[in-house]
């Protein structure tokens, strides 16, 4: 990799570009915006390429720009602090407990768009969990996969019958935020693990977000076989097989990595079944170590904290019997157990045992295992209630810290410095107190509907960019562009529909009623328009015809340009849409959403949730900060929610949401409608954060791990 060549007087920029601690602190964007705004846009906003690009003679000039200098100091001198203040949340309440870090474990993590190994609400919240450890100072090292190809890109094609593309892009890695990193004696190879009867050698990739370390895998090594460097190529793969080889390199590998770091995590989170193998790693080290196979089994529970994530089977990894068989009999038979004992950690009777659940391993092997919502808590308790079958489903262990957004990261400027002038400065050190949300009824209604305006409009420019990039650069058919962008209103009322297509999530239900909805949205003086985002699954096919469904729906003439499709949406557009649509539209079949997190984003922005009461909106809503569609009962005839829901979504858009957003005093601002939204503000921000969550995983959870003997 060339090293960046500076300027000695601002050679910092590089430590800067390589710790996305920027990418949450506006002062450091500022930085990279000022050294040089053409760059910055086209390198997508990633300062690692952008000063790859930029000639001597505009470093030069930044080296001796007195007003360029004076905000690089400012932003370097606050860096600093950030790293190694030892005055942090963390040594401040906790000074004593806690020997080495957290060990966070996770298959995908989305800390910043130029780095795309996510694909949705797992990776955003894995990604907020690195960075609000680092703002509180809680001690943690994150271990995942370096994807060269990440996730898929969408584009779509209305000509087509089933209208998304899949585009993979190889990553170049000498512009990306992220640094190999060597042994101790300088081998690029790190670990190896065992894959039936292959060795497979493992380096890894550094990226820092702010405190936190994650430390991402890759087996694109010269010295693995063609089928062994692919393995980790790509996120989420259908092909179980290699499924099954990518969660033995994480979860075995990944410990493995850790100690040839000489990196000893005092607890290990399991985010999600997907990293579980990473227990298996930890027993083998217990056993070389001389304990016996239950004590190991005994140590490394006590140590290990467990999050579930969702109530859908399809979420959850289980392998057949052969596959587990063919990956790890080695296991096995080198720490002494039988076939048997082995299932046996996943589940009473390891003899009957007809595939490897992940959830299972993780739930039977941590000492503390999570939801991530209240209702999620109780779902999941019913769920599996039968690795616990002789207490009552209320007291099945496993209890809920409802997760929370990393506010810093999904604040708008904009807003922020709104919030700076009525909340006070220095606000966002204290987000998660709800006295200071009090504050925010101060905020005279035009001020904020003035900065929301803003931000909506700065969606629609966005959309409209991205819509023109398609036109200009792969001649998209002018059918396309209308539903891209290009008609889109930016003094509409605007609902969005943002997230991953799944049957679940129910994108077409607003559809049920055609002519009602053609009603709704062409009202000539309070029209609504609607724009649509999310990728499919590559091979979850009732998906894309959801998505086909939709689309088709936006080129529909009737519906008068007012309905749009954003493609390949990731957290760059999730930032555009949830800080500039006026509503966020949510309407996920009852008990399937586990959480759901880009509404507490809305709500943060001032959008206003829309959302059937699931996931986190059960807690959430209060009746006067959003609306809650539909009853709370589960019905059990799916045909009947649907029609139930729909009936509810019209009808509070006909008699409440729109009569409210266009109810205006003479200077066009809805009072009604901003108390609403500051409503939201107040009820949702302090509690709905990542700080929150974080703390309260501290306190909950970590805590006890580490002094097992108090949770016993
Ligand atoms: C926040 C976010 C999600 C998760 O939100 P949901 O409410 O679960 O859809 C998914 N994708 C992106 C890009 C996000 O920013």
């Amino acid at each position: 990799m060339a090293d960046l060549k500076l300027p000695q007087r601002i050679n910092r920029l590089e430590e800067l570009a390589y710790n996305l601690w920027w990418s949450w602190h506006e002062p450091a964007r500022d930085v990279f915006r000022a050294l040089d705004y053409r760059q910055w846009r086209l390198s997508g906003h990633n300062p690692v390429r952008q000063l790859r690009k930029l000639t001597p003679e505009i470093l030069a000039a930044a080296a001796t720009d007195a007003e360029f200098l004076a905000l690089y100091d400012g932003v370097m001198a606050e860096f600093d602090t950030s790293m190694s203040t030892p005055d942090t949340w963390f040594k401040r309440t906790h000074p004593d407990w806690l020997h080495g870090p957290i060990g966070y474990f996770s298959m995908e993590f989305a800390i910043h768009n130029s780095l795309p190994i996510y694909a949705g609400g797992l990776g955003i919240l894995a990604g907020d969990v690195c960075k609000e450890a680092s703002d509180l100072g809680i001690p943690m090292v994150a271990v995942g996969f370096m994807y060269p190809q990440g996730y898929f890109h969408q584009h779509l094609c209305v000509e087509r019958n089933i209208c998304q593309e899949e585009i993979y892009r190889q990553l170049n890695f000498d512009e990306s935020p992220i640094r190999r990193v060597l042994s101790p004696n300088g081998d690029t190879v790190l670990a190896s693990v065992r894959l039936n009867d292959f060795s497979v050698a493992i380096g890894v990739w550094l990226v820092r977000a702010g405190r936190t370390s994650v430390y991402l895998l890759d087996t694109n090594l010269e010295q693995n076989p063609p089928e062994h460097r692919d393995l980790s190529a790509r996120l989420y793969t259908a092909e179980r097989e290699q499924r099954i080889q990518q969660e033995v390199v994480l979860g075995i590998g990944g410990v493995r990595v850790l100690r040839a770091l000489n990196i000893n995590p005092s607890i290990w989170h399991v985010n999600e079944g997907h990293t579980a193998f990473m227990i298996l790693e930890r027993i083998r080290e217990e056993i070389a170590r001389g304990a016996s196979f239950d004590e190991a089994v005994k140590r490394v529970r006590a140590t290990t904290v467990f999050t579930t994530h969702t109530p859908v089977m399809a979420g959850h990894d289980i392998f057949p019997i052969d596959l587990v068989e063919k990956y790890l009999t080695n296991y096995w038979k080198a720490v002494g157990i039988d076939r048997d004992t082995f299932f046996r950690l996943a589940q009473e009777d390891g003899a009957r045992a007809q595939a490897l659940n992940m959830t299972a391993l993780a739930l039977e092997m941590s000492s503390q295992r999570w939801a991530v919502s209240q209702l999620h808590g109780k779902v999941t308790r019913r769920m599996w209630h039968g690795l616990w079958p002789k207490v009552p489903e209320e007291q099945v262990p496993i209890t809920t810290v409802t997760n929370g957004v990393h506010v810093p990261t999904w604040v708008a400027p904009e807003l922020s410095r709104l919030f700076e002038k009525y909340l006070g400065e220095g606000w966002i050190e204290r987000h998660d107190d709800p006295a200071l949300w009090e504050k925010v009824m101060d905020i005279p209604d035009d001020e904020l509907w003035a900065v929301h305006q803003t931000l909506k409009r700065k969606l629609v420019s966005a959309m409209r960019e991205r819509g023109r990039d398609r036109w200009v650069e792969d001649n998209v058919p002018p059918k396309q562009l209308l539903v891209l962008c290009s008609l889109f209103d930016p003094d509409a009322l605007t609902i969005a529909f943002a997230r991953r297509f799944t049957e679940y999530k129910r994108p077409a239900l607003v559809f049920r009623d055609m002519e009602r909805l053609k009603r709704i949205i062409g009202n000539q003086w309070h029209p609504v328009q609607i724009v649509f985002a999310g990728k499919s699954h590559p091979a979850d096919f009732p998906s894309k015809y959801l998505l086909t469904q939709v689309y088709n729906q936006a080129s529909e003439r009737d519906f008068q340009g007012r309905l749009a499709f954003v493609e390949d949406y990731d957290m760059h557009m999730a930032r555009y849409l949830v800080q500039g649509a006026d509503l966020w539209l949510n309407t996920p079949r009852r008990l399937q959403e586990a959480c759901g997190t880009s509404g507490m984003k809305a709500s943060l922005n001032g959008s206003l949730h829309l959302s059937v009461r699931d996931g986190w909106w059960y807690e959430g809503y209060n009746g006067a900060n959003g609306w809650a569609i539909g009853p709370d009962l589960v019905n059990p005839r799916p045909e009947e929610e649907d029609e139930a829901d729909a009936e509810a979504f019209y009808r509070l858009l006909e008699e409440k949401i729109v009569p409210l957003y266009y109810n205006r005093d003479r200077k066009g601002v809805p009072h009604g409608w901003m108390r609403m939204v500051k409503e939201a503000m107040r009820s949702i921000v302090p509690v709905f954060c990542a700080r929150r969550m974080l703390k309260e995983y501290t306190e909950r959870t970590y805590q006890a791990a580490a002094r097992p003997s108090l949770s016993d």
